[in-house]
């Protein structure tokens, strides 16, 4: 029988409850256990598909086309598995389908209420996701903080389902802060106190504690929060602040954490391997150059906006022994050339990442013909290779105005459209091209090289492509069409073979690389950079 892992926050959001639950989920897949991950996020849009990364930071895509919270990333690339549809449950989709049911009369009469109706749905959510990935291990993870209105149906549904599969198999982690108060340099476990004291008034009592800490915490902190809180000593754990998120799973695994779930859920101890882990970290921590590349994006305020690509250029460089600098760049304020050659002279790279809209779309424009001009590795991400193609179409092919339609409708040269199969499409929720597509690669390219395959699978999240009649014009003008959908009609990877790594995507490369298995586009592009910095 499955065990299930319910983790909760409290005190304060941004606790990094993903990264503990990610950790944990490490922890276990090195015990040699199957792990299955979802997230709980008690909001009403059905998925973060249509909030801003203002609001939210990125929206992660899973295989299977899934948009979903950042923190599944995090799960993948600690876990190393692919998840899937089944792993995001948000309050909105919830009650969709709670609603659809009552529309369609499956309530029979009874009156549609949060208690039974919602928690029944939440609960067969996990029943669902547990019978399709039948992992030995399943952590849930629950969005929000611990006294939110709008997270209560999500906490009942816990306190139900802990029941019903009965002591042994179901436990809750709980996510708190420990504030230091430097005036009497202490730690404070009072709000902690509190946080479970609401948590047991909706009738949970955590089984373990995590306590997120700037310090570490003195033993009488530890048996003071263990006593009030009513949690076993070697329960509490601490989780200081660490130079990379990779360590976490060390450092929760020298509080013997994932063993302290295990005699809690009543499965026998394992052994545990971690080499390749400690290895990845011993890494990190001892970089033996530095690369400095820019984003430039629009939602650069919030580096979670694009936390995938941040995290795929540090693995990229981890291979390389290579510690990752970013330099942010707003591309609204690189409209000109000159601005351009001022902010680009100190780095070794530029990604033009994904994006919505037409703000910043002048200055994304001059970075590429700046990188394109100077040789300065590039990469290109969905908006950034739809930006890429008209730069070259406009600067190179001289298709002047060339444009995508979704900045510009009446352009004379529309090298970048709207899809076919998205023309008719209404509505903004989940409706563009999404998830893993097939691609064939052609050989002699820089883009196999990397790969080192004719054949790929990559995400994908947009409206728009390449304009298929325009491929001749821009194949003759001299870009390489490097990777193509299997009926040759989708441009999806373009490269420039004279410059050093000047390569395009039509996917989101970021959400498959994997911090001990870098994604080959990022990997190009960071050896490319090193390679110049010699
Ligand atoms: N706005 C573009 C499109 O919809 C690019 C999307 C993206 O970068 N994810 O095609």
């Amino acid at each position: 029988m499955a065990k299930y892992i319910f983790i909760t926050g409290g005190v304060v959001s941004s606790l990094g409850k993903g990264i503990i639950g990610a950790s944990l989920g490490k922890l276990l897949r090195s015990r040699g256990f199957s792990v299955y991950i979802q997230k709980f996020d008690p909001y009403i849009n059905v998925d973060p598909g249509t909030m801003s990364p203002f609001q939210h930071g990125e929206v992660f895509v899973t295989e299977d086309g899934a948009e979903t919270d950042l923190d599944l990333g995090h799960y993948e690339r600690f876990i190393d598995t692919d998840f899937s549809q089944l792993s995001n449950v948000t309050s909105g989709s919830v009650y969709q389908t709670v609603i659809q049911k009552e529309r369609k009369g499956d309530y029979l009469g009874a009156t549609v209420q949060v208690i039974p109706h919602i928690t029944n749905e939440i609960k067969s959510r996990i029943i669902k996701a547990q019978k399709y990935s039948k992992s030995d291990f399943h952590i849930i993870e629950i969005g929000g903080t611990i006294g939110d209105i709008e997270s209560l149906p999500f906490i009942e549904s816990i306190r139900q389902f802990k029941t019903e599969v009965g002591y042994g198999n179901a436990i809750n982690i709980h996510c708190t802060l420990l504030p230091y108060l430097p005036t009497s340099g202490e730690l404070k476990t009072k709000p902690s106190q509190h946080s479970v004291n609401v948590l047991r008034s909706y009738g949970l009592q955590p089984e373990i504690l995590v306590c997120r800490t700037s310090k570490p915490i003195p033993k009488n902190e530890k048996e003071k929060l263990s006593l009030f809180c009513a949690v076993s000593k070697d329960a509490v754990i601490e989780c200081r602040d660490m130079k990379s998120i990779y360590e976490v799973p060390l450092a929760l695994e020298e509080q013997n954490f994932a063993n302290v779930v295990l005699k809690l859920l009543q499965t026998p101890e394992r052994e545990v391997d971690l080499t390749e882990w400690k290895n990845l970290v011993n890494n990190i921590n001892n970089p033996q150059k530095t690369i400095k590349i820019a984003i430039a994006g629009k939602y650069t305020k919030l580096s979670d906006a694009y936390i995938s690509v941040v995290e795929a250029l540090k693995h990229a460089g981890y291979a390389n022994n290579a510690k990752v600098e970013i330099k942010w760049i707003n591309a609204e304020d690189c409209s000109d050339e000159t601005k351009c050659s001022e902010v680009l002279k100190d780095v070794s790279g530029v990604v033009v990442p994904g994006g919505f809209g037409v703000r910043g779309i002048d200055g994304k424009l001059a970075v590429i013909k700046y990188a394109r001009e100077n040789n300065l590795p590039f990469l290109g991400i969905c908006l950034g290779m739809q930006c890429a193609v008209t730069e070259f179409a406009r600067n190179v092919a001289k298709l002047s105005n060339a444009n995508s339609t979704e900045f510009d409708e009446n352009t004379p040269y529309p090298v970048v459209d709207l899809m076919l199969e998205q023309k008719n499409v209404e509505g903004y929720g989940g409706t563009m091209r999404l998830g893993a597509y097939e691609c064939h690669i052609n050989k002699n390219t820089k883009t196999f090289k990397a790969y080192n395959s004719t054949k790929i699978f990559e995400r994908h999240r947009h409206r728009y492509e390449v304009n298929s009649d325009y491929l001749n014009t821009l194949k003759e003008a001299g870009l390489v069409f490097s990777g193509m959908s299997p009926d040759g009609m989708l441009a999806e990877i373009i490269e420039l073979p004279e410059l050093d790594w000047f390569v395009a995507c039509q996917f989101h490369p970021e959400f498959k690389s994997r911090p001990n298995r870098p994604h080959p586009l990022f990997k190009g592009l960071i050896e490319a950079g090193l390679k110049q910095q010699q």
